[in-house]
């Protein structure tokens, strides 16, 4: 029986039915358009390029142009790549274009789907971003694309790490540019600190296409790109920190895996303060309570965490005498990302390698604020569907599900459900007996590299021939799983390791060709190529015999889109294949998510040794279980992106502010603004509104006068004279100053006074706004404090940050004005002096920029874990100095359970 709301779907189609439907009449008129544009020569394809730019410049809309550019791009595709478009990819690229994120399976050529709405959006001229999660994928589908791209008339640049200066600004003004997610925001942030628009590497941020789109908005998204530098050396305290934690008793914390915690326990505590105590880190008579206390508490607690939930070859491995962290997703190595607020110098010490110095922040943008300057975003994936919510809140994207060009013939299977790890492994390795007994290829999925190289052993004793595709051996990522649709092959992976590599039944053509072509250069490459398509063609015949691509998962992963990720790796255009979860009780997220309900059912069921429980009931469980996962992460991203919203706006508008400033060749104005608001406030601070003249400080407005405006005016003299007011005071000062910075101007020449006030202003921003970043990472972590007050931490947040920026506002106009009054006329030969320094200057800072980009390229830093739902960042449960005033008949903080009064709060 059918239940209501797949009944009325089966009547009325599903809302994603209507927008494919909608827009089936565009791409009728595509096709209609073909024969046209197919009758056309090499030169009027190009042509109609040129045709179209000057249309839209003359302002017909490219939804107008859409029909006849995608007719376009569509045959110029044909006869530059030999790829004809299937109609699903025009309804893909039409998606794209209207800023959607259109959700293609793997295998259905999205990388030929994005030149379409890149072409389009090209035609305005402002160019166009296409973004992939790594460089390899950003040079592989430039090169691949580029030839559609140059043979329409546009071209298409590459940007990538560790590129010179003209060739990388060449890349951007390029009509398509390809680059990752990364290097993208890192040339923002950097663009953010030139002082010379000519230096400039971004053009308007006019249309993203972004590639593996959940990937980057949503799994990268939780850690912000920042950009910084080194602090002092503090590897003592880490390492006398870390010797402590193996001399805690058991009792001393609780480790929490649900939410990723690590708790000191009341117990703990005593000991913690003794051990410190005993070692010297907390001095006498002090206890883990006071305000002074709060950083040896503070990296204790990170110790602690680096010791119980950082385990190593599960969420870091030691290279070369580095931690390098590893994806949960992927598997993947993070190279260069650091955890941040000394978590990884707790893990460096912990592993006993060489601790690396703390950075502090210089510029920092999250991706969710990167992505949304673009005018129009859109992105591709295989899977989006199940966070379309998030998609939608945070960047006002739809999800549109676009058909499969030939409908799927995976066979997805109910997962099994073994009782121990022990008897689901043995299944497995028989299962994979079977499959390859009949040449089937394999695809194992599995969730650490722990556990693929336990799997790895296991198979290696059965006997049967593998590869293993892990952060181990990332290098040869794409090499391997091109191979992973061969007969026979057996490939185990991280969840989504090669990422961006299609597996085609029988191996890949392409590989192939190049392969031989390396080995065999002296047979013409056409002769090469037939022989082995026809090669090819046997292979993927025996293959599909086989039953394709077998995928067989080994756990579930907390989020059903890692899960869609890896059974989407099979079945590609049609192909034959096969999918099925290999599950047990004592799985991670069986452990710690499965419900109760799940657990007596099974056990009910009495399960026999070796056996498996199959049932869709045991399936839909699982993933309500993923769903709440789910939506408790995306409730902690949000959480983390309204607290960084309030930053994003203070940084939108320095950033702003200093564009217009490098945009505008005399500034003198914006220099004399703020120097008539200095001025008005010390008047009003020195002689308040509403007083008498006899409550007048003049002589101390006199001295900040000579301090601060470099005036010696006789202040104290003009406040004597009869009918004087603060008003006339004011003018007589900015007359005053007007006519020291005119002399000054005279002196130093007129134009370079102007380019003496420019730089001065930028250099002052700057410094100014790193401080103000610094202040707002302490605030953030000490407004858990607040939480407790009973006062909404968001609210109390902005505020401050409000009255920080306010504050900013002001030194930047106070140091500006007093800078450029110490500017003092000088000879010919201390002008060229002054110059040179300044050029020096300039040059200094931009080094130490681009060393610190080049150091955070490699480095990228993660954010501090996420706070539990509800809670505040910087709000920790196991370091009571976060807490703020609890009240006494409230849960205690650290989630013993008990009253605070009877917990962290009983009075001795
Ligand atoms: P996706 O990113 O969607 O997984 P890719 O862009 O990597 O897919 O393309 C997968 C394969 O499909 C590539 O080998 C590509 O050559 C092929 N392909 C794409 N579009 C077409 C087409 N219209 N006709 C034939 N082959 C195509
Ligand atoms: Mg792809």
């Amino acid at each position: 029986m059918l239940g209501i709301g797949t009944l009325a779907k089966k009547v009325f189609g599903t809302p994603n039915d209507r927008k494919v439907k909608a827009s089936r009449p565009l791409v009728a008129k595509i096709n209609a358009l073909e024969e046209e544009f197919r009758a056309l020569s090499d030169d009027q394809l190009r042509a109609k390029t040129e045709e179209f730019k000057k249309r839209a410049a003359e302002g017909e809309s490219l939804d107008d142009m859409l029909p006849e550019a995608f007719a376009n791009c569509r045959e110029g595709a044909r006869r530059a790549i030999g790829l004809r478009a299937y109609d699903v990819q025009l309804l893909g690229g039409i998606f794209l274009h209207q800023g959607n994120i259109a959700e293609m399976k793997t295998g259905e050529g999205k990388t030929l789907v994005a030149t379409f709405p890149a072409y389009l959006n090209a035609l305005s001229g402002k160019g166009v971003h296409v973004v992939t999660v790594n460089d390899y994928l950003a040079k592989r589908d430039a090169e691949w694309m580029s030839k559609v791209y140059g043979f329409l008339g546009l071209t298409t640049g590459v940007v990538h790490p560790g590129q010179d200066d003209m060739s990388k600004k060449q890349a951007y003004r390029c009509d398509i540019t390809y680059a990752t997610n990364n290097e993208l925001g890192f040339d923002y942030l950097r663009d953010n600190m030139k002082s010379d628009l000519a230096d400039l590497y971004q053009r308007e941020h006019n249309f993203a296409i972004v590639d593996e789109v959940d990937s980057i908005l949503i799994d990268e998204a939780r850690t912000p790109l920042i950009i910084s530098g080194p602090s002092q050396d503090r590897s003592d305290l880490y390492l006398a920190i870390d010797k402590l934690i193996p001399s805690l008793p058991e009792d001393a914390y609780t480790i929490d895996e649900k939410q990723r915690s690590v708790t000191f326990t009341e117990e703990g505590n005593e000991a913690l303060e003794q051990l410190l105590h005993a070692n010297g880190l907390l001095e006498e008579g002090a206890t883990l309570y006071d305000p002074e206390s709060t950083t040896i508490v503070h990296h204790v607690n990170q110790a602690l965490r680096a010791h119980k939930l950082f385990l190593k070859d599960q969420q870091y491995i030691v290279r070369n005498g580095e931690v390098v962290l590893i994806d949960e997703f992927t598997g993947r190595m993070m190279s260069g990302r650091r955890l941040s607020e000394g978590l990884h110098q707790a893990i460096e010490a912990k592993e006993g390698v060489q601790i690396q110095p703390e950075n502090v922040t210089l510029a920092q943008v999250t991706f969710q604020n990167y992505f949304r300057l673009y005018n129009r975003l859109s992105g591709m994936t295989g899977t989006a569907m199940t966070e379309a919510e998030e998609f939608q809140e945070i960047y006002g994207l739809g999800v549109v599900e676009v058909p499969t060009n030939r409908p799927i013939a995976r066979k997805d299977e109910d997962d099994a459900i073994y009782r121990t790890a022990r008897e689901k492994y043995e299944a497995i390795v028989e299962e994979i007996k079977v499959a390859h007994a009949k040449g089937q290829p394999v695809l194992v999925g599995t969730t650490s590299i722990e556990k693929s190289e336990l799997l790895s052993q296991l198979l290696t004793q059965a006997g049967l021939p593998h590869n293993v595709l892990n952060a181990r051996h990332h290098e040869q990522e794409a090499q391997i799983v091109a191979e992973a649709g061969k007969l026979g092959a057996i490939t185990i992976a991280t969840n989504m390791a090669g990422r961006g590599t299609d597996i085609k039944l029988g191996g890949n053509v392409e590989m192939k060709v190049m392969e031989a072509l390396a080995a065999n250069p002296e047979v013409h490459p056409d002769t090469l190529r037939e022989k082995i398509e026809a090669e090819h063609a046997a292979a993927e015949a025996a293959v599909k015999e086989a039953g394709g691509l077998f995928v067989l998962a080994t756990e579930r992963h907390e989020s059903r889109r890692i899960d869609n990720q890896l059974r989407g790796r099979s079945g590609r255009q049609g192909d034959p294949g096969r999918s099925s979860f290999f599950l047990s009780l004592e799985d991670d997220l069986m452990r710690i998510f499965g419900s109760d309900r799940l657990d007596k059912v099974l056990s009910g069921l009495g399960m026999k040794e070796g056996e498996a429980i199959v049932h869709p009931w045991v399936n839909k469980s699982l993933e309500r279980a993923q769903a709440k996962v789910e939506g408790r992460n995306f409730d902690m991203r949000k959480n983390v992106l309204k607290f960084d919203d309030v930053m994003n706006d203070q940084r939108k508008l320095i950033f702003k502010q200093r564009r217009e400033i490098m945009e505008t060749t005399d500034v003198a104005e914006i220099a004399q603004d703020m120097r008539y608001e200095v001025i008005e406030d010390l008047v009003t601070k020195y002689m308040p509104p509403k007083t008498y003249a006899d409550q007048w400080d003049t002589e101390g407005l006199k001295a900040a006068c000579r301090e601060q405006l470099g005036v010696d005016v006789p202040v104290d003299e003009w406040a004597a004279e009869e009918g004087v007011d603060d008003e006339h005071i004011i003018e007589r000062l900015e007359q005053a100053t007007d006519a020291a910075m005119a002399e000054k101007a005279a002196a130093f020449g007129d134009d370079n006074m102007r380019l003496i006030e420019k730089q001065i202003l930028l250099q002052t921003i700057d410094g100014k706004w790193r401080d103000h970043l610094l202040r707002m990472e302490h605030l953030r972590s000490v407004i858990g404090f607040r939480g407790y007050a009973q006062r909404d931490p968001l609210n109390e947040y902005k505020n401050e940050a409000f009255g920080m920026f306010e504050a900013l506002l002001d030194g930047l106009r106070e140091e500006v004005t007093t800078t450029l009054a110490r500017v003092r006329p000088m000879t010919e030969e201390e002008r060229q002096a002054q110059i040179a320094l300044l050029q020096q200057q300039m040059a200094a800072q931009q080094q130490q920029v681009d060393a610190a980009v080049h150091e955070a390229e490699a480095a990228l830093i993660e954010e501090p874990a996420e706070a539990p739902a509800g809670r505040l960042p910087g709000f920790d449960e196991n370091d009571p100095s976060t807490w703020g005033n609890p009240a006494r008949n409230a849960p205690c903080p650290c989630g013993s359970g008990k009253k605070f009064k009877h917990c962290h709060g009983e009075i001795a």
